[in-house]
């Protein structure tokens, strides 16, 4: 549930008493279902890693059809040329969270825009204005809003939260809780020497099958009474890992 202070919200809240553990049951349910059908889920950041606004007068250096201007809000954005492949590959393992500090508006412009039939992504989440972490942002001044466990139910278990199952896709992972980073696969993108943006998902996309075939396999030998121990804090391959290795190469050198 996303909760806006009372002043701020267009409409009264309503809220419902149940028991305590029963988020926690339908959670483990929807986590469960997932499981089975060795599913993961991976929430995925919008700006500079999906798409880029860009400035009216940027619009001719791109193709007509990786350009749009959006339906209800002045902005213009640039779909990443890896985008609808991406989202294509991606969704066949991961149920898809869209995630931004964006508005919840431009969170559900964006969402149409690259999921016109409600099929990629996880439209509760949009429609209930979870998918942006604006609010997070702006009104409990947090650098690093995004959490985990703020956009996938199943994350907060009876135990406390779980990421072995999750990850995230971002170009920024600093937006991310630290206890959430390690979770991140991080997107490389900008701009080449004519000015014409891009990124790179089919790199982020081999990782992800890497992690996805990493966590089910666990999952096996776990299902199978072997290792059973916790995961939840492994670090997902990343360039950025990557480059803080060669950092620390670099400094053993001096
Ligand atoms: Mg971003």
């Amino acid at each position: 549930m996303h909760l806006v202070a009372e002043a701020e919200a267009d409409h009264p809240l309503t809220g419902y008493l149940c028991p305590s553990r029963l988020p926690h049951l339908l959670a483990q349910q929807e986590m469960d279902t997932l499981l089975e059908s060795r599913m993961m889920a991976a929430a995925v950041d919008i700006d500079d890693t999906l798409v880029k606004a860009i400035p009216e007068s940027d619009m001719d250096k791109y193709p007509p059809n990786r350009v749009h201007v959006l339906d209800n809000l002045p902005i213009i954005v640039v779909v990443s040329s890896h985008t609808e492949l991406f989202l294509k590959q991606a969704s066949t393992k991961f149920k898809l969270y869209l995630y931004s500090v964006g508005t919840p508006e431009y969170v559900r412009e964006i969402g149409n825009l690259l999921d016109p039939h409600h099929k990629l992504f996880d439209w509760n989440a949009i429609d209930s204005g979870s998918s942006s972490a604006r609010h997070e942002h702006d009104h409990g001044r947090e650098t690093s809003p995004k959490r985990l466990e703020r956009i996938i139910p199943f994350c907060n278990t009876e135990d406390g939260v779980d990421y072995q199952h999750c990850l995230a896709v971002d170009d920024n992972p600093k937006a991310w809780a630290p206890p959430c980073r390690k979770r991140v696969i991080q997107v490389i993108s900008g701009f080449d020497s004519q000015g014409v943006w891009d990124s790179n998902l089919s790199d982020v996309w081999a990782s992800m099958e890497r992690a996805h075939t990493k966590a089910m396999s666990k999952l096996e030998r776990s299902q199978e009474g072997g290792d059973l121990s916790d995961s939840s804090e492994e670090e997902v391959e990343t360039q950025e890992s990557e480059e803080e290795i060669e950092e620390e190469e670099d400094d053993e050198e001096l």
